[in-house]
């Protein structure tokens, strides 16, 4: 297989990676994508990526799939063949957090891989001969991120609460960590919050993101909506919110960081 690098127009602007595991945590970015300007699909390493603008800022938008591989497979393609300059992600997560409920949205300060786990060689959780087990999120693409999220709960939360019978959501700051388990069980729960009590929200591909962002000195930012809280429920919780609802959130905030009149 040949290796592929997407050209930029000379003096163009870097686009920015936008990720998300599954469709419909991407909300309606592409379509909003295509109704802006042309948008191209360029398939590479069993995925597409949509390569376009959303309000004037050149985009490519990807789906990685489940999991700190794929993820990290994908945010590497963004990263070489497309010459990203910054990547955001948007999807759904578990809540570990104590105040933590179905419907807030975490933005990520920084990131754990709370599966790994290399001791007694090295710390629990630092990846080996990195010598990092936190990795930061980019402050001000983050700040950017958690601004267009606080709009957005400003100003569709209390209808959404009505709507759906919840508490009016939240924004929360802070760790977010990431596994290759779907965490559904109090005691998993527990076991985390014993080895981590700031994690405020667990899923799969965060912390992989941000561990290859590192390694290349790539900016990046994540947003999260809490579709469950990891315990016996959060099977079907998740299923329910990311049928019914991730996209409407992922939309609505991506449209504010954006710029999008909404
Ligand atoms: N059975 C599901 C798989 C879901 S994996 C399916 O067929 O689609 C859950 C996805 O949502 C992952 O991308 C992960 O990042 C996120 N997620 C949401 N809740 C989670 C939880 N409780 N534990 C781990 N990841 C979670």
């Amino acid at each position: 297989m040949s290796a592929l690098h997407i050209e930029h127009a000379a003096g163009a602007r870097r686009p920015l990676g936008v990720m998300a595991a599954l469709p419909q945590e991407l909300g309606d970015l592409i379509d909003a994508m295509r109704a802006e300007s042309a948008v191209r699909a360029v398939s590479h390493g069993s995925r597409d990526y949509h390569v376009g603008t959303m309000c004037g800022t050149p985009c490519v938008a990807t789906l990685a799939r489940i999991g700190k591989v794929a993820a990290a497979a994908t945010v590497s393609a963004l990263i070489h063949a497309f010459d990203v300059e910054a990547v955001l992600f948007t999807g759904v997560a578990g809540g570990v957090g104590e105040t933590v409920r179905v419907g807030d949205v975490v933005v990520a300060d920084s990131f754990v891989q709370h599966d790994l786990d290399a001791s007694p060689l090295f710390p629990r959780f630092e990846v080996p001969l990195l010598g990092v087990s936190r990795f930061a999120a980019d402050p001000a693409l983050s700040a950017r991120l958690a601004d267009a999220c606080e709009r957005f709960v400003t100003e569709e939360g209390a209808v959404l609460a009505a709507r759906l019978g919840i508490e009016p959501p939240r924004v929360h700051r802070g760790l977010i960590i990431s596994g290759d388990q779907f965490v559904a069980g109090a005691a998993d729960v527990e076991l985390l919050r014993a080895a981590l009590p700031d994690a405020l929200a667990v899923e799969m591909e965060g912390a992989a993101i941000a561990q290859v962002c590192h390694e290349y000195g790539v900016p990046c930012a994540v947003v999260r909506t809490v579709s469950d809280t990891a315990d016996a429920e959060a099977p079907e919780s998740f299923a329910t919110f990311l049928t019914e609802l991730a996209g409407s959130y992922s939309s609505a905030i991506l449209r504010r960081f954006f710029g999008a009149e909404v």
